[in-house]
């Protein structure tokens, strides 16, 4: 598929050259886009394909030399000479052999040709995740996702790997056999694929239902997916909770509503299913009397009436595969109508050259955004110069998360602008505006690599000094030395002896290392011990030296200091200021101060309680 599929160019009032990457108007058909999938290796597959025909032509000849070997014993009238009967018998070998190498090279090439296929795929999946806005990705569920991403993308391997050689080399095999047979005795020909349309009318009653029963099972296996991954995903709770996977209710559903789903299907077919399988080999029922009838009538010669038995025969195999590929086709289609749905996902606008910005100050002007029908952001202004400290506060769900993702562009907003510099977010590419703002968020993920890798992720060129730096600055150095192997601990095992706080320690080494001079840090929610707090604040003081940082701050201790705080509630700005000025003007900070005060307290008593009580548990034991 052509960049040009996926894109239109335009330019907008400034003259900007934009690129507009959109869905696609009209579904195409599931063959034009497989097509369009094997166009990337074209030169591979145009050569498999040729391979396999002649793998075909050649497969052939053995057919002709038993028939000649035939001819030698029973025309000649004479016992035929060794030399000749192995002549015959060397060039079926050979022809055999050569139609085994060929189809060798031609599935050796369509396999190549199918997997470079599914690796550009795969880069074509994250590529649209990264351009689809948040909105639109997260609203598909981490089952369904996977399932584009791995079980849909193996069902494209199969008619890219298998359908070429495999299904072309059978339509050509069972379509050169028929010409074949009709060049002998057109009767013998209609006699040996009589059965051939009973077969395929019992095979079509059962496929009737076919496609909605797909369809259904293709909803049923996307639905047990998502519930096995959310159960995976949330084994914490269900433990906690005592829920095993046969008392919690819905994934024990999902997996007997599944079982019974597939069964009854299965039931429901196997018995056309067996029938065709049954019919369709049976050319014989059709050429033995014919062919008989044919030779006693002395029209037909013994030796072709052989060869007539032989081809009836030989049919069956590529009349067998075309019909397990026509069983197969459904869930080809849904493999590649579900792979083109994710690629023709809606992407945010983007421009293509590097917007010049005079400043790295952000101003939100006149915001408006609502996740659904739903506005929770109403027309937000406030400034946050450059190199300053900007905290925003608010009870939950007053909209601070979504302002820094909107800055961040995980969505755009539905009117009003955000300005880096002047420029809108919108009118710089998103390469550009990643290189501008570091986004910390709460739940810092750390991927399935050492710490080390972990930290570097923020500039891959980055030294080993480089990263240790990052993490001394970050105050990762006391927690990485408990760690016997130090950065190099993989993240797994680490993650698990990490806290919430030092977790968010590495990723702000990693936006340390990345040098963006716009840092928004979701500050995480719960409350750490003292220690930990001085050593998360020490590590954003760090982070934001000279840099332009916002904060949303769940922990009010964290914002005394900043130069402006900005109050949301409700999606609105409440008020804004220091933080003398807002505990003098705004009710709503000054309330929120004193219950996070009493809040603090309450956790910091409870903490040493509980610490004496593990200690006295301790001296008992
Ligand atoms: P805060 O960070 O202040 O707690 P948020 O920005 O997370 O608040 O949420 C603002 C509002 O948007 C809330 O009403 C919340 O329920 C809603 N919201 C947040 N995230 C989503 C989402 N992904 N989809 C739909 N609504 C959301």
């Amino acid at each position: 598929m052509s960049e040009d599929d996926h894109m239109g160019e335009s330019k907008d009032s400034s003259g900007v050259h934009m690129v507009e990457r959109r869905g696609k108007a009209k579904p195409r058909n599931w063959l034009s886009v497989l097509f369009g999938y094997a166009s990337r290796c074209r030169g591979k597959m145009a050569a498999s394909f040729l391979f396999s025909v002649a793998s075909v032509a050649c497969g052939f000849v053995p057919f002709w030399c038993v028939y000649k070997v035939l001819q030698l014993f029973m025309d000649a009238g004479f016992v035929p000479t060794a030399e000749a009967i192995t002549f015959w018998l060397a060039i079926a070998a050979l022809a055999y052999m050569g139609s085994k190498v060929l189809f060798g090279v031609s599935t050796i090439l369509s396999h190549i040709s199918a997997y470079s296929i599914l690796a550009s795929l795969r880069h074509d999946f994250i590529d649209k995740l990264m351009r689809a806005s948040l909105g639109t990705s997260s609203a598909k569920s981490v089952g369904s996702v996977k399932n584009v991403f791995i079980d849909r993308i193996e069902g494209v391997e199969v008619p890219l790997a298998h359908m070429i050689p495999e299904l072309s080399g059978s339509v050509l095999l069972a379509a050169g056999i028929a010409v074949w047979l009709f060049v002998i005795d057109w009767r013998i020909a209609l006699s040996c694929l009589v059965t051939v349309p009973v077969g395929l009318l019992v095979f079509a009653s059962g496929l009737a239902t076919y496609n909605k029963m797909y369809a259904a099972y293709m909803e049923q296996s996307n639905y047990v997916n998502s519930v096995i991954v959310e159960y995976i995903e949330g084994i914490e709770v269900v433990k906690a909770f005592n829920q095993t996977s046969g008392s919690y209710a819905k994934y024990a559903d999902a997996v007997r509503d599944f079982k019974e789903f597939t069964l009854g299907w299965f039931k429901s077919t196997w018995v056309t299913m067996n029938l065709t399988f049954a019919i369709l080999p049976t050319t014989l029922l059709g050429v033995l009397p014919c062919g008989l009838w044919l030779f006693m009538a002395g029209e037909i010669a013994p030796a072709t009436l052989a060869l007539a038995i032989i081809l009836a025969l030989a049919i069956v195999a590529p009349l067998m595969k075309l019909s397990a590929f026509l069983n197969e086709a459904k869930s080809m289609e849904f493999a590649v109508t579900d792979a083109e749905e994710f690629l023709s996902l809606p992407e945010l606008p983007e421009v293509c050259e590097d917007a010049s910005i005079s400043s790295t100050g952000i101003a939100f002007c006149d915001v408006r955004f609502g996740y659904g029908d739903d506005e929770v952001i109403h027309g937000i202004s406030f400034d946050v110069p450059q190199g300053s400290f900007c905290a925003l506060v608010g009870p939950s769900g007053s909209g601070k998360s979504t302002l820094a993702r909107l800055l961040a562009r995980h969505w755009d907003t539905d009117s009003g602008d955000i300005r880096i510099g002047g420029v809108s977010v919108k009118d710089m590419p998103l390469e550009q505006l990643s290189s501008l703002v570091s986004y910390v968020a709460q739940d810092n993920y750390l991927f399935d690599c050492t710490l080390r890798e972990n930290i570097r992720m923020g500039k891959p060129d980055a030294t080993d000094e480089e990263v240790e730096a990052a993490a001394a600055a970050a105050s990762c150095d006391e927690f990485i030395a408990r760690l016997t192997l130090g950065l190099d601990t993989p993240a797994g095992a680490a993650g698990r002896a990490l806290s919430g706080g030092e977790k968010q320690r590495i990723s702000i080494a990693r936006a340390m290392l990345k040098g963006a001079p716009v840092i928004v840090l979701d500050e995480a929610t719960a409350f750490t011990d003292p220690d930990n707090e001085d050593k998360i604040q020490q590590s954003i003081n760090e982070l934001a030296r000279g840099k332009t940082l916002l904060v949303i701050a769940h922990r009010l201790s964290t914002v005394s200091g900043a130069d402006n705080i900005v109050v949301l509630q409700d999606g609105q700005v409440q008020s804004q200021g220091s933080h003398e000025e807002l505990l003098s003007d705004s009710p709503l900070y000054r309330s929120m101060r004193a219950a996070h005060t009493g809040a603090f307290e309450w956790s910091q008593k409870r903490r040493d309680t509980e610490g004496v009580t593990e200690e006295k548990e301790g001296c008992h034991a």
